[in-house]
């Protein structure tokens, strides 16, 4: 742990950067720039931890858990893997889904498996099962919505077992209503593979998240403060230090001047039960609007902890609390390009993150957002240096 970590005083000095949240896009900025510039860093985030919603920690029974809900990591990015490398060891996991469906567990994305168990369809080959999806399908000319994605895969049918009620809980919209990356994420499979992911690596950092954001902070230029909110130091920003990065809500940062961002919240109910197992896989969805959550997750098939208890999380989605998700929609992208705009106008401070950049993206994606922020940090600080 290094010197600074949550010093009980401020320190007085003037910093390089003040970086706003410690989530992996201020994370990986702080430990770039402390490193590789020798840049004096002070890194700030609200909540009384570091790590942003990919924070683990032992609960009261001892397992390990992630508290803003299950966090998987895959990438096909070497250049993120090598980076993260250095503050973590991997376990070798690969993320398997079950969901809940007229009353039977089934592999999702759709395989060839999901369609046997659930029509009997007795499909043997990836041809056979091509077939099959073929004539359910019915083709959309313009895909534009989430909804429409569906249906020109696999058909009303599906679309309604597998998607609709999921996404409406979800998002609080009906998939017509959301840009088609959103369902899109969920590819559909004519093999029997039942990964959720179809990614060149995928891993669980040995320790954890916390354990590696740790290892990444431990910098003797790197001063962490939690429990201390942006909005306390915002009047005197620039007297703390010369460059702000900020990973928050981009809306926040302006004071709304543009009216709300819509970001979709979760309530997390985290239970520990007196038993080994509760379900057969780290996940099991369910899409069915007769219950109000969407999935339920268990950690020790992600962390592979052995215990004769085990812990879950039943996630309840809700329009009040956090900010988790950017809500994909034209609209909301258009309102996003106003308080762009004012960011690419405001000197002094650069917008990184999924809630700055209002970006549906997962934690690979932030943290190869962070690294090609800082070359470009590090692009303009040679060409300054050679003028
Ligand atoms: P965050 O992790 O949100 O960090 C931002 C930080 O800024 C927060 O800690 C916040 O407290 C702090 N902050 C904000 N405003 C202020 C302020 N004014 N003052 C001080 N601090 C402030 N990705 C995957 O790759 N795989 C998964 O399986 C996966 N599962 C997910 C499950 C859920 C339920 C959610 C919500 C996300 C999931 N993600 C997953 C996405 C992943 O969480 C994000 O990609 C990643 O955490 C984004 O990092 P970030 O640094 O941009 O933001
Ligand atoms: N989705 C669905 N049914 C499922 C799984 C996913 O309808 O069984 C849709 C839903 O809209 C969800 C989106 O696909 O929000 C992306 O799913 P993913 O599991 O990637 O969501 P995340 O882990 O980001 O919450």
């Amino acid at each position: 742990m290094n010197a600074f970590f949550n010093a009980p005083e401020p320190s007085s000095e003037r910093y390089d950067y003040l970086i706003v949240g410690a989530g992996f896009a201020g994370s990986v900025l702080a430990e770039r720039l402390a490193s590789q510039h020798g840049a004096r860093v002070l890194l700030i985030d609200r909540r009384s931890h570091v790590g942003g919603n990919a924070y683990d920690e032992p609960n009261e029974a001892g397992i390990l858990y992630h508290k803003y809900g299950p966090h998987i990591f895959h990438t096909n990015s070497e250049q993120v893997v090598d980076y993260l490398s250095q503050f973590t060891e991997w376990r070798p996991y690969e993320h398997r889904v079950l969901a809940c469906v007229r009353g039977q567990q089934v592999p999702i994305p759709i395989n060839r498996t999901t369609l046997n168990m659930l029509f009997d369809a007795n499909l043997r080959t990836e041809e056979e099962a091509a077939e099959y999806l073929a004539q359910r399908a019915e083709p959309v000319e313009e895909i534009r919505t989430s909804e429409d994605v569906v249906i020109n895969a696999v058909g009303t049918e599906l679309y309604r077992l597998f998607f609709r009620g999921y996404t409406r809980k979800q998002w609080g919209l009906d998939p017509s209503e959301l840009d088609k990356q959103v369902t899109s994420r969920i590819p559909t499979r004519t093999n029997a593979d039942d990964r959720y992911f179809s990614d060149t690596f995928q891993a669980m950092p040995l320790h954890g998240y916390t354990a590696m954001f740790e290892k990444m902070l431990d910098h003797p230029l790197i001063e962490v403060r939690t429990g201390v909110d942006f909005a306390e130091l915002k009047n005197r920003a620039h007297e703390i230090a010369d460059h702000i990065i900020y990973t928050g809500p981009i809306d926040e940062y302006f004071d709304f001047r543009f009216g709300k961002l819509p970001y979709r919240s979760l309530k997390f109910d985290h239970q520990t039960l007196d038993q080994e197992w509760f379900q057969p896989v780290a996940v099991v969805n369910y899409p069915s609007e007769d219950v109000p959550f969407t999935r339920i997750s268990e950690y020790k098939h992600l962390t592979g902890q052995e215990a004769p208890v085990t812990t879950i999380t039943y996630e309840y989605p809700s329009a009040e609390g956090d900010p988790y998700y950017p809500i994909p929609r034209p609209e909301n992208q258009e309102l996003f390009k106003r308080y762009e705009a004012l960011a690419d106008e405001t000197g002094g401070v650069s917008f990184v993150g999924r809630l700055a950049t209002y970006r549906y993206y997962n934690m690979d994606q932030i943290v190869g957002q962070a690294l090609a922020t800082f070359r470009r940090m590090d692009e303009k600080l040679a060409s300054g240096r050679s003028e």
